[in-house]
């Protein structure tokens, strides 16, 4: 037996102003895109932004269901619809939040469910190069340089390498 161990890095900030330019952007696009919430059920807010090697930002937001498998998080819709019209592009950079009902972050920080770090693992391995994760409260905003910061060991046996 070997007993071995990770180490995982990211940078956390304090506040939207301290973040690198394009981060705060997309991180204002993830807040903006909690508009388009549909969480009747939970009453959670959350929003995500892609950003795509072309440039563009595409949004997402959680949809709910009454029949609540059938919802989907804010960050798959994002990066599906994202894939979806720009199958020949890179994802780049993904931000993710969740606000309250005023809109503004919450205090703690959203993290991304197993699945949807399962879908970003996929597009950055489609990508060939890492995807950046920024994700807000007004707590502190996480930033990993990767998604195996987030997602280490991703069932990856079926994919192309
Ligand atoms: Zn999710």
């Amino acid at each position: 037996m070997e007993k071995k161990s990770l180490s995982i890095e990211y940078c956390e900030y304090s506040n939207m102003e301290e973040l690198p330019a394009d981060d705060r952007i997309l991180l204002q696009k993830a807040i903006d895109a909690t508009k388009g919430s549909y969480a009747p059920y939970s009453r959670f807010r959350v929003g995500a932004a892609v950003r795509m090697s072309n440039g563009e930002i595409i949004i997402g937001a959680n949809q709910e269901n009454a029949a609540y498998p059938s919802g989907l998080c804010a960050e798959r819709t994002a990066m599906f619809y994202a894939h979806t019209i720009h199958p020949e592009d890179r994802m780049e950079a993904i931000a993710i939040t969740s606000v309250d009902p005023s809109g503004n972050m919450l205090p703690t920080i959203t993290y991304p469910c197993g699945a949807c770090r399962q879908v970003m693992a996929e597009y950055e391995n489609l990508a060939g190069t890492p995807v950046r994760i920024i994700i807000g409260s007004t707590g502190a905003i996480k930033v990993f340089d990767g998604v195996s910061s987030i997602m280490p060991f991703i069932f990856d046996n079926l994919i192309k390498k």
